[in-house]
């Protein structure tokens, strides 16, 4: 079970720290403590979103009232966060403005060098 839990919503980055299962035969969607396994009919959720969970119409939602814990880092979560770390002390790229900015200032300088008729 060791690959890191995600959000299973789409486009969301966070971890998992809750598992939303379907129980279709009570029409209940239980939102727990994350699940150690992944099982049919469940979806690991982040935070907000198990929070914000609504159920479909016609379905009760019993949600866990406590703190949702994160799961313990694993192995590659920590490899992930050392990445990060790396990331974040790199020197931050010029902002594509700036860049823009400068490469115009300088064109214009050398543009104006062109422009200087040479028999003068
Ligand atoms: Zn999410």
């Amino acid at each position: 079970m060791r690959s890191p839990r995600r959000c299973s919503r789409n486009g969301c980055p966070r971890q998992a720290v809750a598992t939303l299962t379907y129980v279709y035969n009570e029409s209940t969607a239980v939102v727990g403590p994350l699940a150690a396994f992944a099982e049919p009919h469940t979806y690991d959720l982040c935070e907000p979103h198990a929070r914000s969970l609504t159920a479909p119409r016609g379905w009760d939602v019993v949600r866990h009232e406590g703190e949702f814990e994160p799961p313990p880092p694993t192995t590659d979560d920590l490899v992930a966060l050392a990445e990060a770390v790396r990331e974040a002390a790199r020197p931050a790229p010029r902002p594509p403005e700036d860049d823009r900015e400068q490469r115009a200032h300088s064109t214009g300088r050398r543009g104006h060098l062109r422009v200087i008729p040479p028999n003068l």
